[in-house]
């Protein structure tokens, strides 16, 4: 298959989910994880439409981006404080926000370039030590704490979901990031634009959608198996 193919395949998928639940009307942001891929083939599927990307290392962001025309980039991957001012400037929204320290460094060099910079608030739902984010119970207070952070907006949440083939015991953890989302949005805190509930990969996109997620990200189902590699 081609990576039109697949793209094509993807957006059937995503239409398939979105008519499973109620919410045909609805459109799906669709970012294509370029980790370890070719910037030809990046470029290729930039030409057939996926102009959004995400990278998960600050380093391969930053070489793709000069490489690859008509793409908007988002970091979705741990990031360290002393990065932040490599991609202040290039990534069109971080995913991967989760600690106070962070958030004011991101703040402090966005206010250097006057750039509100749009953030996710990435949550770890099933609190696995392998994954960064934030406890559930402490993204509402943290949220809160950002409020004198001028320079970020908070655009919404983030999560990667525990790896199980079983989808069904998956989904609890896409219910209750969508709950969190809902009530998010609804207390409407002045630094916030609620709108990306950021959550579906390659492995479980499709519940992810149907419990109510409109921002995906995926690498394997269109440009094939990585190397094994950490989050
Ligand atoms: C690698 C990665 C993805 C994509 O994973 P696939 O299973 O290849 O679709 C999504 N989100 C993050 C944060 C990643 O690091």
């Amino acid at each position: 298959m081609t990576i039109k193919d697949k793209l094509d395949l993807i957006h059937q998928r995503i239409q398939n989910a979105l008519i499973r639940a109620g919410r045909q009307s609805e459109n799906i942001t669709l970012i294509g994880v370029t980790k370890q891929v070719d910037t030809t083939v990046i470029q290729e599927a930039v030409s057939n439409g996926l102009v959004e990307l995400g990278e998960n290392r600050v380093q391969e962001l930053l070489s793709k981006y000069d490489q690859v025309i008509g793409a908007n980039w988002h970091m979705i991957g741990r990031l360290q404080r002393n990065k932040v001012k490599y991609i202040v400037d290039k990534a069109a929204m971080i995913h991967s926000l989760d600690r106070l320290s962070l958030a004011r460094e991101i703040n402090r060099q966005a206010e250097k370039i006057q750039r509100v910079m749009p953030v996710l608030v990435q949550v770890n739902i099933a609190n696995e030590e392998s994954k960064a984010g934030l406890p559930y119970e402490e993204v509402v207070p943290f949220v809160e704490s950002l409020f004198n952070l001028r320079y970020i907006r908070v655009m919404g949440l983030m999560q990667i979901a525990p790896f199980m083939d079983d989808q069904e015991l998956i989904r609890p953890y896409f219910t209750r990031m969508k709950r969190l989302f809902d009530d998010l949005r609804q207390y409407n805190y002045p630094h916030t634009d609620i709108r990306y509930l950021s959550m579906g990969m390659t492995n479980d996109f499709e519940t992810a959608i149907e419990e109510g997620a409109n921002m995906i990200r995926i690498g394997t189902a269109i440009f094939g198996d990585r190397k094994k590699e950490e989050n």
